[in-house]
Parts: C-alpha cells; structure tokens; sequence
C-alpha cells in the first residue's frame, strides 16, 4: 500500500503500522499538509473512531474526498473545528451542502469557536438544522457517546482549541492542532496513549511564528508523558523524513509520520 505523507513525497506504508488488535479509539488521517496541500495531498483531517461514535476531526481542503473512503457519510456523528484557518476547516462547507440537499439529515453535530461559526454562516447563510452547531471554549468539555472532548486554547493567531478526546475505557488521544512553543501538550493532561502533534517547520525556523518544528513537538510529548507521538501539518517542501528523526531524538522513542489513509489503532496501556 503506497501512503502520502504531509510534505507530498509517496511511501511504502509498513504493514506493522496499520495492523494492530481491537483498540478503544481510531484515528484514520485524512490529510496532514500543514497550511496548504501538497502535490495530491490534503490539509489537516483526522477520522477518530471508539465506541461506534465516529468524529471528524478538523476539516481541511481535501478531506472530505479522503473521508469517504473510509465512512460513508449518513454515519459522520460530529465535526470538531479548531481554529479559522482555512487549511483546518472548509470541507466543512461543503458537507453542510451534502447534509442539508442531498442526504437530508439534520443535527450533525459540529463543535467549533465562534469565529469558525460566524464565517461558515456567512458562506453557507443558516446552518440548521442540518447542523447542531455548538460553540466551544478553552476549558469546555462535552459527551459523544462514550466519548469525551476537552477543549484547551493553545498558542497561536485566531482562537485554536487542542482537543483530548478520552474513551470511557480510558484509552485517550490528544490533538494540538496548531500551536506555538508558548503552549505545551502536557496541557491536554498525563498519559496520552496517543498524542498528535504538528510540526510545520523546518528546524531552522523554530520559533520564527507561531508553530512547532518537529524538535520542539518531540521535547513537549516527552514532557507530557504521552507514550506515542504522530507528527503532523509538515509543510509542504520541509524534508519530512529529516523532521521525523528529530522528532524521535526530542521524544525519546520511535516517533510516527502522519500519512494519508494511515490508520492507528490506539489501545491504553495503564502502567
Ligand atoms: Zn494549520
Ligand atoms: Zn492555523
């Protein structure tokens, strides 16, 4: 099987990658290109799965292709937007439009800050009922099933909310969307069993805006204890391979590159 990851090169995905047993929660990347996509590629989108609850995690340009070859779309239960830039949220535009003319669902549920609100309601005029849209704050907390999202107002431009999401089963997953080093991801809290984490930059321009390099992702999942780390929203063009080395010298252990279609079994491990 032959995967993309986030700077556009193609890969040979390994099996023991995609393999793994019955887990808690899935996360399937739908794209990975950190603020525009690659040559094929998409921008940020992850599907999470557990307890037969199933998330759209940020829906960047490119995702809702991805997501349907691994969803069909009456069975989406929620969307959760985390920031305003537009590589993080507009194919949620476009299955506004499925929803309310062609599939006529109501009460998908989406889960943004209000400025994501605001803008998908300027380009789409009313929202409901198609959409149960609810506006959300560093600090809040909800339930989807046997699924509970946190939400945690990270470093960087527009209102960005990192997202834990923890299964009843007490498997947990942790997302930093976008961030810079003035948030860490021992935020989201000890003991992630998994912890996504962007890394857009080049080593040699750490610091220089409001992202992470590959570096500074591996030091602050060690710091937080997470036991595996996913880089994600490489840019287009930075040497994908060179960011993930870095990323596993900073973490301490073997660290994973988000690829297209990738999907990870994500399990808890107590100890
Ligand atoms: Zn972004
Ligand atoms: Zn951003």
């Amino acid at each position: 099987m032959l995967s993309k990851p986030c700077n556009g090169d193609t890969i040979a995905l390994s099996m023991s990658e995609s393999v793994g047993v019955a887990a808690g929660l899935t996360m399937t990347v739908l794209g990975c290109s950190g603020s525009y996509a690659a040559p094929g590629g998409a921008c940020s989108g992850y599907l999470v799965e557990g307890a037969g609850v199933s998330i759209w995690l940020d829906a960047g340009p490119g995702t809702l292709a991805n997501l349907q070859r691994h969803l069909d779309l009456d069975t989406l239960d929620a969307i959760v937007l985390t920031h305003a830039h537009p590589d993080h949220w507009v194919d949620a535009l476009p299955y506004h439009n499925v929803v309310r003319y062609i599939r006529k669902r109501v009460g998908v549920q989406v889960y943004s800050p209000g400025e994501v609100r605001r803008l998908a309601e300027e380009v789409n005029g009313r929202l409901d009922p198609a959409f149960d849209w609810t506006v959300v704050r560093d600090g809040d907390r909800t339930r989807i099933g046997a699924l509970t999202l946190s939400f945690f107002r990270t470093d960087h431009g527009p209102e960005t909310l990192a997202v834990r999401i923890d299964h009843d089963d007490g498997t947990s997953l942790g997302y930093s969307s976008d961030t810079g080093a003035g948030w860490s991801i021992s935020e989201l809290g000890a003991g992630l069993d998994l912890a996504l984490c962007e890394a857009s930059l080049p080593l040699d321009q750490e610091r220089t805006v409001q992202h992470l390099t590959a570096r500074q992702a591996g030091i602050s999942a060690r710091a937080a204890g997470a036991r595996r780390l996913v880089i994600t929203h490489i840019q287009p063009g930075v040497d994908s391979a060179e960011s993930q080395r870095q990323a596993t010298t900073a973490f301490g252990a073997p660290v994973e590159l988000a690829a297209i279609d990738e999907r990870y079994e994500i399990t808890h491990d107590p100890t």
